[in-house]
């Protein structure tokens, strides 16, 4: 059976309190169907899970690779996957509300730089450079944190952040569905 006919997996998320999101990811080498097939499911994946992005910590793989769609069709048309991305510049700051896949259920303003410039490659080894403003902005350098082993609420004051630990500790041990918000 060909790889086309095979739907891309649905992976199952890693939670806060999983050291795997803690980890600094490693650089990737090998530029292999192994990697393109990771991409795919990831794209899935974060179609399934509601999010705007996934980095590969996020299901357990701590390499450095993230997949984003912040584009309205949700059909793969406007995803792409980036690997071994870098901010190589960035400037401004800006406030905005994010989420993340691996808290559900806390939203939190986090202020972030408003203006980025990525560079790192396609899964095919292809060199890539994405300078982004926005939305876009934000769920790069959010994604980019994961391969580092940093979550946004470490980037809250320390009051909100105990504030948003604590509500997620509330709804771990009710297990209350979290509501969709904008994760990445
Ligand atoms: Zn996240």
């Amino acid at each position: 059976m060909s790889d086309a006919t095979c739907p891309a997996a649905i992976l199952p998320l890693r939670f806060l309190g999983d050291p795997v999101l803690r980890s600094k990811a490693s650089r990737v080498d090998a530029f292999d169907a192994d990697l393109r097939t990771l991409a795919e499911s990831m794209v899935a994946s974060m179609y399934a899970h509601h999010g705007i992005g996934l980095a590969a910590p996020q299901v357990g793989r701590p390499i450095r690779l993230i997949v984003v769609d912040t584009g309205e069709q949700r059909d793969g048309s406007e995803a792409f996957a980036l690997v071994n991305p870098e901010i190589v510049e960035q400037e401004g700051a800006v406030t905005g509300e994010e989420g993340c896949l691996s808290i559900p259920g806390i939203v939190a303003e986090v202020e972030r730089s408003s203006r980025v410039r990525v560079r790192g490659s396609t899964p095919a080894g292809e060199p890539l450079e994405i300078v982004a403003t926005e939305l876009l902005a934000r769920v790069l350098q959010h994604e980019i944190d994961h391969l580092n082993g940093i979550l946004f609420v470490d980037r809250l004051g320390p009051m909100r952040r105990r504030m948003a630990l604590r509500e997620w500790r509330r709804r771990r041990t009710r297990d209350e569905p979290a509501a969709p918000a904008a994760g990445a």
